[in-house]
């Protein structure tokens, strides 16, 4: 693709679209370079609108980078419930961290510098750098991806390392080409493109190609192939992993233990999660290797989960016992301490079981 060139006429009808119809985010125009990493790693897997509110208080209670690196992880996890990848929460704490130790708590207005910093990718380095503070360096993500694939007609596999290169030298060669634009056009610029892609040249069905500042010259649209570009290669299917949970409580109490420190969920609290799907008689073994002896053992509905590429399907068991004691690397909470303990959603439909949250 990166035989087309962005024009600055197009540019600057792309920008006037963009200061008309932005949406109001709260993390849009505050010129802080904090808000644009936050809300960038937010975003990466999370909806606009379950992340507004989740910014805000994030937001108020760690105002800057050296809030953020001194929080404590069960805090910070309480803070990410909700959004789901938690490893996104444990980087920007770890990022927080190298930026107090390295820069005296400021994200730096350099690409090869952000870079190098834990969490942050080619993509939010581009944002962080051309949103807050103008500097000329593409951040092609998703939205903009499909935006460029369909303005120039082009049928490149976006899930390809070659579309997003030739994508980021599009915007590379728009900006050699038109040296001095401001830092507010850059800015600007960058996240038209992305503010386009989410709001009118849409990832599924039709774009709105009515409303679009670039339907005179998009050749997708002209020649009527915007429902089949961008070309899309099939994913490889999901492994699925079959997990046994046992939901070991007395009368007052639930039982949680912590996941290791590395791998999927790593360090978080779970109920008491097992590989495979165990047999009755597995399962007493299990309860008696953590010393608790079980009054009941009751099969509770099934649940599966979705993670990226990886499904659990989960069998689950609730274990009543007379009385728990504290186990190794274990958590006992009261139901409504329980409900407010940032349980990583593939445990919810288990909550939401117990009345514990709607
Ligand atoms: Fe997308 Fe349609 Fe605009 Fe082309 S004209 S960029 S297909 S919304």
């Amino acid at each position: 693709m990166s035989e087309y060139e962005l024009s600055k006429k197009e540019a600057d009808s792309l920008t006037a679209w963009f200061d008309k119809n932005k949406r109001d985010l709260p993390w849009r125009g505050t010129g802080d370079p904090y808000d644009v990493w936050l809300s960038e790693i937010m975003l990466q897997q999370t909806r606009v609108e379950a992340v507004k509110e989740k910014f805000i208080q994030f937001r108020r209670e760690l105002p800057d980078i050296i809030s953020l690196s001194e929080v404590s992880d069960d805090r910070l996890m309480k803070l990410w419930e909700g959004m789901g990848y938690y490893s996104r929460a444990r980087n920007l704490k770890k990022c927080a961290g190298e930026l107090r130790d390295l820069y005296g708590g400021v994200l730096p207005s350099s690409f090869d510098e952000l870079i190098r910093l834990s969490g942050i990718g080619p993509y939010t380095a581009g944002a962080i750098v051309s949103i807050a503070y103008g500097n000329p360096v593409p951040a092609v993500d998703g939205n903009v991806l499909r935006v460029l694939a369909r303005l120039f007609e082009d049928a490149t596999d976006i899930r390809s390392g070659r579309a997003k290169k030739n994508c980021g030298e599009i915007i590379r060669s728009f900006y050699r080409k038109n040296p001095g634009l401001g830092a507010d056009y850059i800015s600007s610029f960058t996240q038209a493109l992305m503010e386009l892609g989410a709001l009118v040249c849409v990832p599924n069905g039709q774009p709105h190609c009515e409303a679009c500042p670039w339907n005179n010259v998009c050749r997708a649209h002209l020649n009527n192939t915007a429902g089949r570009i961008p070309y899309r290669s099939a994913l490889k299917g999901r492994r699925i992993e079959e997990r046994t949970l046992l939901i070991i409580r007395d009368e007052d109490r639930f039982l949680l233990r912590k996941r290791p420190e590395s791998g999927l969920l790593a360090g978080l609290y779970e109920f008491a999660g097992y590989d495979g799907f165990l047999s009755r008689a597995q399962i007493i073994e299990e309860t008696e290797k953590l010393g608790i002896s079980a009054l009941h053992i009751r099969r509770l509905p099934d649940s599966r989960h979705i993670f990226t590429h990886l499904e659990w399907h989960m069998h689950a068991f609730e274990i009543m016992v007379a009385d728990i004691d504290s186990v190794p690397d274990g958590l006992l909470l009261t139901k409504k301490e329980l409900a407010e303990f940032a349980v990583p959603s593939a445990f919810s439909k288990y909550i939401s079981y117990y009345s514990l949250k709607d």
